[in-house]
């Protein structure tokens, strides 16, 4: 690989952070990647940096502070009001250049994942795609990032030992959330941006919202398997008995039983539920990276040897058919009584 746009002993021993924002409200990801570097920069004692390309961001960038940040670079103009691939690239290349920072993290958005491989290959360094966990090896001042691979066998450490920026992507829900800090203070640095029309070749249409709850963060998810056989409806049910929201795997999915944007899992959703009740699933590492986070895993299988049962807090060896509704129906009765 030939080296980075980055000279050599360029980099600036900081933790730099992208703040993407939708319609004036930050993403819930770029928080969550901000709190985690927050605990990255401490470590090593460095500065926690956010970058906030859009248009009337600043209010957003007081946010990004009480959440932990040290700086926020924001990058005001009004071909930055809508994500665009030309137009955020090229601010956040630039800025990225100006700042030269020993570190750079995205959360693994559609847009965070289109600018994160674009601008990688701009900086001719390499990115750590899709972490399921980030720290810092201190002694050689470098970032090491677990990423699973071989369909999930393995968890990698990696670190990038030459090349700058160190880059990394996290899916939503993966870190926590740290809680504001209204006494935080923090600089806000206008970055000038010198972007014309003609650069943006993206023309938006039409913009379409997808009516899915974000499961991310659901107090209760009920996981369906491939023993549901299709019955969504009965988890609907539970779900909304229980105050939460439905989930599946990867086979109903596949099989058209219910929307992609549910799947829970490695190339799904990560939440991180108070509790999660896994319904007819086998248990497959690539699920349990999804309910990982979960308080509690409750589960039912008809197989008294699933691995699911060996992930779960508490379990029922029996057919789901038979135990949801009497799940649903005892939940039912209880809550008449109590609404007596
Ligand atoms: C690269 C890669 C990424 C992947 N990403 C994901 C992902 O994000 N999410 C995901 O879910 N999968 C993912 N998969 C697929 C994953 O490996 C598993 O194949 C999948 O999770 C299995 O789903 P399942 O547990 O529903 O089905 P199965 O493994 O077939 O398990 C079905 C379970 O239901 C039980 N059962 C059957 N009938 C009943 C009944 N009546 N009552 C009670 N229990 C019953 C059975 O005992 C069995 O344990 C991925 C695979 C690869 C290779």
């Amino acid at each position: 690989m030939p080296p980075s746009r980055y000279r050599e002993n360029e980099e600036s021993k900081a933790v730099w952070v992208y703040l993407e924002q939708e319609e004036g409200t930050l993403e819930n990801v770029s928080l969550e990647v901000l709190s985690k570097g927050r605990e990255l920069a401490d470590v090593m004692k460095w500065k926690l940096v956010g970058l906030l390309p859009g248009s009337g961001v600043h209010a957003l960038a007081k946010e990004a502070i009480t959440r932990g940040a040290d700086e926020i670079w924001v990058m005001d103009h009004p071909l930055l009001t809508t994500f665009t691939i030309e137009g955020h690239g090229a601010v956040v290349y630039d800025a990225v250049m100006l700042g030269k920072p020993s570190i750079f993290l995205l959360g693994a958005t559609h847009n965070g994942r289109d600018l994160a491989g674009r601008l990688a290959v701009r900086f001719r360094t390499g990115l750590n795609a899709d972490c399921t966990n980030l720290h810092m090896d201190e002694k050689d001042a470098l970032l090491v990032s677990e990423v699973s691979g071989f369909g999930g066998g393995v968890v990698a450490m990696i670190e990038m030992q030459n090349h700058r920026p160190q880059m990394a992507t996290v899916r939503p829900g993966v870190f926590a959330l740290s809680e504001p800090d209204s006494a935080r203070r923090g600089k806000v640095i206008d970055v000038p941006v010198n972007l014309k029309p003609e650069q943006i070749k993206t023309r938006i249409l039409e913009r379409v919202r997808s009516g899915v709850v974000d499961l991310t963060r659901v107090p209760v998810l009920v996981v369906g398997g491939r023993g549901v056989n299709g019955d969504f409806e009965t988890l609907k049910k539970l779900a909304e008995i229980l105050g939460g929201d439905v989930g599946a795997t990867r086979p109903p999915v596949d099989a058209g039983f219910i929307e992609r944007e549910r799947q829970i899992g490695q190339t799904g959703v990560v939440s991180s539920p108070k509790m999660a009740l896994c319904c007819g699933l086998s248990g497959a590492f690539h699920l349990l990276v999804g309910i990982d986070k979960a308080d509690v895993v409750v589960s039912i299988n008809s197989d008294p040897e699933a691995p699911i049962f060996e992930f779960s807090d508490y379990y029922i060896v029996g057919d789901v058919s038979q135990y949801l509704p009497v799940l649903i129906q005892t939940l039912e009765s209880q809550q008449e009584i109590s609404h007596a």
